[in-house]
């Protein structure tokens, strides 16, 4: 361990260190940015829509409920869905007395 430290800890080690800090301080930002906006873009799976709906998202995590939240407002094709989602026989629909059913 001494002799590591020794060998190329002052001069190989710091300079790296330095660039992959940077480096990774720019990448921790373009993975916030890229999270946000791919958030929104991307379309939430089935169970996300499902927790979405029965209020666990809410709870348990306000950004991506915020997120779907918008994605529902500006995606039709997810609207429709979750329309089917709810309709479904022992769906969240079943429990919720929220939900007009369609049949
Ligand atoms: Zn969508």
């Amino acid at each position: 361990m001494k002799e590591l430290t020794n060998n190329s800890g002052s001069w190989i080690v710091f300079p790296t260190m330095g660039t992959y800090l940077i480096a990774a301080v720019a990448a921790a930002i373009i993975y916030r940015i890229g999270r946000e906006v791919m958030g929104s873009l991307r379309h939430p799976d089935e169970e996300e829509l499902l927790d979405y709906w029965n209020g666990v998202t809410r709870d348990e995590d306000r950004a991506a409920y915020r997120q779907i939240s918008e994605h529902l407002a500006t995606c039709e094709q997810c609207r429709d869905r979750l329309d089917e989602l709810r309709k479904r026989p022992g769906g969240p629909g079943a429990h919720s007395p929220m939900i007009t059913r369609r049949y």
